[in-house]
């Protein structure tokens, strides 16, 4: 099923144009959900057993950091602007795909003698399609178009893969396959897999989400940083590629919920990695939780090297035991759905 993971990470989805991501998701996900919910905004919510009365929310979210255009110089050159937290240095000589109304088309993120002498911002990104005017520019591109970096997915070997946006379509891909190795689950338990827009810059995927389900528990899937690669002495927590899902403890993830993980982690003898959150996560968990009265939510990420360059790095291992430990912690959910602490009192 790698297909569908590859077909996710060679289409474009930048912040607020994820739809041609979303027609991937549901092309691949028709035929094994009972149903699927889409809303205005973009989201995806393919469903097993939607008549249950408990409601497990699994979110991921399916736009990617990128560009987008802002204006068109004399030249035929265009300015950029970040969509979402880009690296810019990581853009200046590369080749980028601008995605129009009419299609794609390709072009280069430019640089001069000066561009590298000092820290380099989106400010500095000048959009080159190969044409002398802006005439000519604007019957190709518009302002308003987004811009990604034209690279493809690499298996470095079997297990190793390199992309731009694994971030977060490793996380769509791993709730997918959640999913349909859920398919047989008891017919209480109703399973909603949200492919959510926005994460990158409103999050107004996940709150529209939350809202739409109103599920009785979440478990939010993303990326965190490998941070045993950071040089930096400061950096306390360590995390790494290739040792497992990395699961949050905190103040806004539920006691109880984090317990019952890492029971199914025992169960299915995934090792996991532990990290702290304190004031909030920076995922779309941040809006899950705080819906209404409060969703019981549950943190996991998928250990990553590179954020946010074309050159991010996953480990195939890590992905798979997500798979597993997220599709247990559903299992015990068939007779474990206690979130209260004082209930156990
Ligand atoms: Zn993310």
């Amino acid at each position: 099923m790698r297909k569908f993971l590859y077909e996710m990470l060679e289409t474009a989805s930048v912040s607020g144009n994820e739809i041609n991501l979303q027609k991937v998701v549901i092309k691949y996900m028709k035929s094994v959900s009972d149903k699927i919910i889409t809303d205005h905004a973009g989201d995806v919510i393919c469903v097993i057993n939607p008549e249950a009365n408990f409601k497990v929310l699994l979110a991921a979210h399916s736009d990617e950091i990128g560009l987008t255009i802002v204006e068109i110089l004399n030249d035929g050159r265009a300015l950029l602007k970040e969509v979402g937290s880009i690296k810019a240095g990581v853009y200046p000589g590369q080749k980028v795909r601008v995605i129009t109304d009419k299609g794609e088309v390709f072009g280069v993120v430019g640089f001069d003698q000066f561009t590298f002498k000092s820290e380099i911002t989106d400010k500095n990104l000048i959009l080159d399609i190969g044409v002398y005017s802006k005439d000519e520019a604007e019957k190709i591109i518009t302002i308003g178009d987004s811009v990604i970096l034209d690279s493809n997915y690499r298996e470095l070997n079997d297990n190793i893969i390199s992309a731009r946006a694994l971030d977060d379509k490793i996380g769509v891909y791993s709730i997918m396959e959640v999913l349909k190795k859920s398919k047989d689950i008891n017919k209480e338990i109703g399973v909603y897999c949200a492919s959510t827009v926005g994460e990158e810059t409103t999050k107004a995927g996940a709150t529209f989400v939350s809202n739409l389900v109103k599920p009785n528990c979440a478990i939010i899937i993303d990326v965190t940083h490998d941070s045993s690669i950071m040089l930096n002495k400061g950096n306390r927590e360590f995390t790494m590629n290739g040792k497992g899902p990395v699961l949050s403890i905190g103040t806004v993830i539920n006691k109880e919920f984090v317990k019952k993980a890492q029971k199914a982690a025992k169960n299915k003898n995934v090792s996991l990695q532990v990290s702290t959150e304190v004031y909030r996560t920076y995922t779309d968990l941040d809006k899950i939780y705080f819906n209404e009265s409060g969703i019981p939510s549950l943190l996991i990420s998928i250990p990553l090297r590179y954020m946010h360059s074309s050159a991010e790095l996953v480990d195939m291992n890590d992905v798979n035991d997500i798979i597993s430990l997220i599709t247990e912690i559903i299992e015990l959910l068939k007779t474990d759905r206690n979130f209260n602490p004082f209930e156990l009192l």
